[in-house]
């Protein structure tokens, strides 16, 4: 049977290195490490002073390890929930701890009583777990892969059993204390699955900081800075696929290409910083009005691309009119711009080159015709040839 000394021993190492794999994710920037951090900083420390407790005096031995535990088990909560972006606690959580540390002392001091105390703290402790999981559960970002969200839940619930059992086991006496952990069958068997949920809860924080890590890169990857659209790259990559969907259903799906007008007189007007503001006044107003599914990205500079699933050229056209209608409406502060756009369906066995192509010329057909409109391009090549009669 092992000592809890060498239980706490192990629980101690395995603080001491989730607070440096912790500590290793601060520059990282992600909301709730730090947090995570000093909490496992901090309960190595309340591990030490209860390893050494029978050496030091009973204040340092056990009220401050007791207070550095609730601290800490608070710590990992309100950095939870900040990575959520969550608030960190509420008044009556605040109000909670100190009531649980209050009942503490009372129990080692004005009435000494080590099983009282257990039961009061771990009904905190399971409170604190169960507050965890919820929050891993109820906030998960789902558009982010399940696993490591799902990995902390579990990990909080059953701590939160665990917790609870050892919280109903002394306090209808299924077992009793003389002092502090002292190594009867239940305490050991509590303490040691208590000390697998302590690397159990950091592995998931590592994930969840991972996710947001991985979450940024891919961020990173496929959305314009300035504008918040799919860059290039990404917007042909999903137009690819969704291309590939219509042909396999029949669907109809239709393309347009959008040029913002005379942008380089708007620069050169307005200036630069003006010029993107209008750019992302264009963006934001579009992201509006899209209907779930479509895609929008940029294509380069002041030009963008919209794809339009399950609708017909001639819909397009007018959602494409609708979004000159709504910007239009609400101009972009001193900074006015219209655009032009050219509008192309597939037809069978159309690529998204040749449809882009023949939306493109149709834009420029739209320019020729004097910008700030909306021109079809008819799969037989009309504004081709309405482009060289305009040439
Ligand atoms: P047209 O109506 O024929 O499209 O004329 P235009 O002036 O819009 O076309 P042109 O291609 O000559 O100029 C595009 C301008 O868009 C030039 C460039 O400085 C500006 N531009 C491209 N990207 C950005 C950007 O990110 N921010 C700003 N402010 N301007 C940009
Ligand atoms: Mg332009
Ligand atoms: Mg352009």
């Amino acid at each position: 049977m092992p000592s809890t000394v060498a239980l706490l021993g192990i629980a101690l190492m395995s603080c001491v290195m989730s607070a440096a794999v912790l500590g290793s994710l601060l520059r990282a920037n992600v909301r709730g490490v730090p947090r995570w951090c000093a909490a496992y900083g901090i309960f190595s420390v309340a591990i030490l002073l209860v390893l050494v407790g029978p050496r030091v005096p009973l204040w340092l031995g056990l009220s401050v390890a007791h207070c550095l535990f609730l601290f800490a088990s608070l710590l990992i909560l309100e950095g939870v929930r900040e990575f959520f972006g969550r608030p960190r606690a509420s008044a009556i959580e605040y109000a909670a701890s100190v009531a649980v540390y209050l009942a503490v002392l009372y129990f080692i001091y004005v009435k000494p009583s080590p099983d009282d105390s257990v039961v009061v703290s771990s009904a905190y402790f399971a409170y604190v777990r169960a507050a965890i999981g919820w929050a891993a559960l109820r906030y998960r970002p789902p558009q982010r892969p399940k696993y490591s969200y799902y990995f902390l839940a579990i990990a909080a619930f059953a701590g939160a059993l665990l917790h609870v059992a050892r919280s109903i086991a002394y306090g209808v006496g299924w077992n009793h204390q003389v002092v502090f952990l002292d190594p009867s069958p239940l305490n050991i068997a509590f303490l040691g699955l208590g000390i697998l949920s302590f690397p159990f809860l950091s592995i998931a924080m590592v994930m969840l900081a991972h996710d947001r890590l991985a979450e940024r890169m891919e961020r990173l990857a496929t959305i314009d800075e300035l504008t918040g659209t799919l860059i290039r790259r990404a917007f042909m990559e999903r137009a690819e696929a969704s291309v590939a969907a219509a042909h396999a259903s029949g669907a109809p799906l239709a393309l347009a290409i959008v040029d913002l007008d005379n942008f380089k007189a708007v620069n050169d007007r307005y200036g630069h910083a003006a010029g993107d503001r209008a750019l992302v006044h264009f963006a934001s107003t579009v992201s509006r009005s899209l209907r779930p599914g479509d895609l929008f990205g940029r294509l380069g500079g002041e030009e963008f691309a919209l794809l339009f699933p399950a609708t017909r050229e001639a819909q397009a056209l007018q959602l494409t009119n609708s979004l000159r209608a709504a910007i239009a409406a609400r101009p972009c502060g001193q900074t006015p711009y219209t655009f032009s756009a050219g509008v192309d369906e597939f037809g069978a066995g159309d690529t998204l080159a040749r449809v882009l192509a023949r939306a493109d010329a149709a834009l420029y057909t739209a320019k020729a015709l004097g910008r700030d409109c909306v021109v079809v391009a008819s799969s037989d090549g009309a504004s081709n040839e309405r482009l060289e009669q305009l040439g």
